[in-house]
């Protein structure tokens, strides 16, 4: 009987689950996940969820009844040490388990700082895990100072949250402004007035020497030899994808988990999907971390596993909560060569990527309408006349007539 293995029970590995079954896939289907709980959305962790507004129910993408129903062998708090391609198994501690087809979406690691300039000292932490979620949550209680390496999406959601609980929050960014892999100057200024008008420190182009502290983080000093007093440390300083095993396996690695434009790695009947996966996109091995595209990518494999022989066509969109602003994305601005700015009132703005007269992505802060309108002009290889978007008085909705 064929039987699908899914390595990594998150957002990518279950929607790879409920793909294959929803498409009448009726082998096997194993999902194997090395934390505890069962497959789980991350965006809460550094918004809703650490303010503590959210249960840790409602991260779950599915009902454990699903699973049980959907005839999905979930293995939880249960760690994938090897993978032997040629025999075809995945290794377990407790067991060695045959696939017919593997997919790989375990995700990715945060980085972290190494100990030699204080990065294990306790008080310090990364945001990627509801255990590092919960460890840290008691540490966020008002007039305490916290100090956030890396002005990154998590970074400056953690200090939104700090902030919205009262603590004294410092966002140390080593780049010249934060945001800068993923946004554009226009996104990043946009944000840092947001930050200091809720009185969070932005501190740009400013290098970490080290944190401070014997046992526990008692603050940290920068490269010009300030010294700043913390409470506690969040590191938000990137991602590398988990691709430790599929490397021992000798699969190939380029990015992340090389695969080819229908979600394949190297290895016959083994597949990626998600954050440690990258795909091929105008001459390049890209990665995308979101949670669009770990649906979208395992999506595709389930669908490929099913012998559709798809290639997949990212259609990246992303989002963002910090205090009252929602930041919707859609699109990729790589190469972009002229912004666009709509502000049809005092609350929304956006911005909207050219290259030539080719629409390529928009940042809608506050403002659903221009990012959904946005998203189906891109989505449709539709671009509008710059001068209309710029126009408050055009009716967004009216561009997708046009
Ligand atoms: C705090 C936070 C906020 C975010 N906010 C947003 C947002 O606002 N919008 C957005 O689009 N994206 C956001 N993201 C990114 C998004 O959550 C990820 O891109 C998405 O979770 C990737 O899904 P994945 O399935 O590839 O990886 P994951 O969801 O990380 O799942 C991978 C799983 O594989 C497991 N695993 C790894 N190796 C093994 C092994 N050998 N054996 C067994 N299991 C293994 C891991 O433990 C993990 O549970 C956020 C991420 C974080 C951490």
């Amino acid at each position: 009987m064929a039987h699908v293995v899914i390595v990594g029970a998150g957002q990518a590995g279950a929607a790879a689950a409920a793909k294959l079954r929803s498409l009448g896939f009726d082998g096997e289907i194993t999902l194997i996940g090395a934390e505890p709980a069962p497959p789980y959305q991350r965006p809460p962790l550094s918004k809703a969820y650490l303010l503590g507004e959210m249960e840790e129910e409602r991260l779950w993408l599915r009902s454990p009844e699903f699973y049980t129903e959907a005839k999905i062998t979930l293995k939880l708090g249960t760690k994938v040490t090897a993978i032997d391609t040629v025999a075809q198994t995945v290794t377990t501690a407790d067991e060695v388990i045959p696939y017919t087809d593997l997919i790989l979406t375990t995700g990715s690691t945060p980085r972290h700082l190494p100990a030699a300039i204080g990065g294990a000292l306790e008080g310090v932490y990364t945001v990627r895990t509801l255990a590092d979620v919960d460890a840290m949550r008691t540490e966020f209680r008002e007039g305490r100072k916290l100090v956030i390496i890396g002005g990154g999406y998590i970074g400056l959601e953690a200090a939104a949250v700090g902030r919205k609980l009262g603590l004294e929050v410092t966002v140390i960014e080593m780049a010249p402004r934060i945001l800068q892999r993923v946004a554009s100057p226009e996104t990043s200024t946009y944000f840092r007035i947001l930050h200091q008008d809720h009185g969070a420190t932005i501190l740009e182009s400013t290098g970490l020497d080290r944190i401070l502290g014997d046992s526990h983080v008692i603050g940290v000093r920068l490269k010009d030899s300030r010294e700043l007093p913390a409470d506690f440390v969040i590191v938000g300083v990137g991602i590398t994808p988990n691709s430790f095993e599929a490397e021992h396996a000798g699969i190939a690695l380029d990015n992340g988990i090389a695969t080819d434009a229908q979600g394949r790695t190297s290895a016959p009947r083994v597949w990626a999907a998600g954050d440690c996966a990258s795909f091929p996109l105008n001459g390049a091995q890209i990665r995308i971390e979101s949670v669009g595209n770990a649906i979208d990518q395992a999506e595709l494999v389930a669908e490929n596993i099913m012998g559709a022989a798809k290639d997949y066509i990212p259609a990246p969109w992303f989002w963002s909560d910090q205090y009252d602003c929602k930041l919707q994305i859609a699109g990729l601005n790589t190469g972009y060569d002229k912004i666009v700015t709509r502000a049809p009132d005092g609350h929304a703005v956006s911005f909207w990527y050219y290259r030539g007269d080719q629409l390529l992505a928009v940042d809608a802060m506050n403002d659903s309408r221009a990012y959904m309108v946005g998203k189906r002009l891109i989505e449709s290889g539709r671009s509008p006349d710059p001068a209309k978007i710029a126009d408050p008085a055009t009716e967004m909705k009216a561009l997708l007539k046009a």
